[in-house]
């Protein structure tokens, strides 16, 4: 029988990992830290396993997790959602955009992503019957063209999916962008699922602007965070949904089927972990923001030119000056060659653009940096 997803192999991610793996290099592909989860967020799980904390959580998340998450979005966008009718804990984030393009896609309904687009949203709009409209955005800058966005936009469009602070791009959207997904959406009625699991992550006090913050937006959207990024567990895989409360019934709806819950003893460690220890979270920034310096400045004498990385913890390279491989055959290279493992970023396109730049990750230990950086500055 026909496959569903013809055009879809094995993620990058695997890929590359598999390949860091083979090869014993440096791994700065696919996006995890190096340094381990907070004490009493692991404390916490053994504690909750040992206490017998181990059958089913509620279908939405429990009730102390979700007012702990609406207290941090209290605290840092100002703002008061109802915890209880419109947040949802989730098995990372990956299934709360799954759930949402599900919730949101009818068939033959279009949604706008943006090219570099994370992996996951196409396959997800394809299996939901819909249909990925890409509006490419091309180094160095990665701005959004607001009127080819508007040019895209037909009347089977239901949704834009937007990203930030951005992955791959290291990209944050300014205001300016958010007033022209906000004239876009009221003048089509258009849905907006917000990924922004990197919301702790941005640098030089660059605030970041969430959708919720506007009222307006927040209205038609839902926003998507994880706590892999902001308490070092990307292995938990665990997540959440913020969305108005008719936009959260039909989220939980497809939640319920998909994993009806998410894991119980992890959901206790987390809500300690946020009512215990806030400042975790505001450190992140200044955390990041050094080890991406770090890998700035140990770069500095090497033959790529390094583009501005305003939040995540990645960092784009161009290597036109290095190399004129295409960018799987140039990382290929440097896993093999060099010992170093990187992301094309073409992988993340419909149509790739032919530029010619690499994505490192820089959640990693400082002497890690610099022992790579020592490695791409040999080429
Ligand atoms: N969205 C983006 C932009 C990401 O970078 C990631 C993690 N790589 C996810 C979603 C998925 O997050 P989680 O691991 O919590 O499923
Ligand atoms: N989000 C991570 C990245 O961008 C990888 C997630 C995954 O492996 N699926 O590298």
């Amino acid at each position: 029988h026909s496959s569903k997803l013809p055009h879809l192999g094995t993620s990058i991610f695997t890929y590359m990992s598999g390949l860091a793996n083979q090869y014993n290099a440096i791994n700065l592909s696919q996006g995890f830290p190096e340094f381990d989860a907070p004490k009493l967020l692991k404390q916490g799980l053994a504690k909750y396993c040992d206490q017998g904390f181990n059958q089913y959580a509620p279908s939405s998340g429990l009730a102390p997790l979700q007012t702990q998450i609406a207290s941090l979005i209290g605290r840092k966008y100002g703002v008061d959602v109802n915890s209880k009718d419109t947040v949802t804990v989730t098995s990372g984030a990956t299934e709360a955009l799954f759930v949402a393009i599900q919730a949101i896609t009818h068939l033959g309904d279009e949604i706008i992503i943006f090219d570099p687009a994370y992996d996951s949203y196409k396959p997800a709009i394809e299996l939901a019957g819909g249909r990925a409209v890409h509006i490419p955005m091309q180094a160095p800058d990665y701005a959004i063209n607001w009127p080819l966005v508007a040019a895209a936009i037909t009347d089977k469009t239901r949704a834009i999916i937007i990203n930030t602070p951005h992955n791959p791009s290291a990209k944050t959207l300014k205001q300016a962008d958010f007033d022209e997904l906000k004239a876009l959406v009221i003048e089509h009625d258009l849905l907006i699922i917000s990924d922004e699991v990197y919301e702790h992550i941005t640098f030089e006090g660059t605030p970041h602007i969430s959708v919720l913050s506007d009222a307006e937006l927040f209205s038609r959207a839902f926003v998507i965070s994880s706590f892999g990024k902001t308490f070092h567990c990307t292995g938990w895989k665990m997540g959440y949904c913020v969305a108005p409360e008719t936009l959260t019934q039909e989220f939980r709806k497809i939640h319920q089927y998909i994993t009806f819950s998410s894991f119980t003893p992890a959901q206790l460690a987390l809500t300690d972990m946020l009512a215990e220890e806030p400042e975790h979270i505001t450190a992140l920034a200044p955390f990041y923001q050094h080890k991406r310096d770090v890998l700035v400045n140990a770069l500095q004498n090497s033959r790529f030119t390094i583009l501005p990385s305003e939040g995540t913890y990645f960092l784009l390279l161009d290597y036109s000056e290095i190399s004129g491989l295409d960018d799987m055959s140039f990382c290929e290279y440097l896993v093999k060659e060099i010992g170093v493992a990187a992301i094309p970023l073409s992988v993340f396109y419909q149509t790739a653009p032919g530029d010619r730049v690499i994505r490192l990750c820089f959640a990693k230990e400082d002497r890690t940096l610099i022992q790579a950086a020592e490695k791409l500055s040999a080429l």
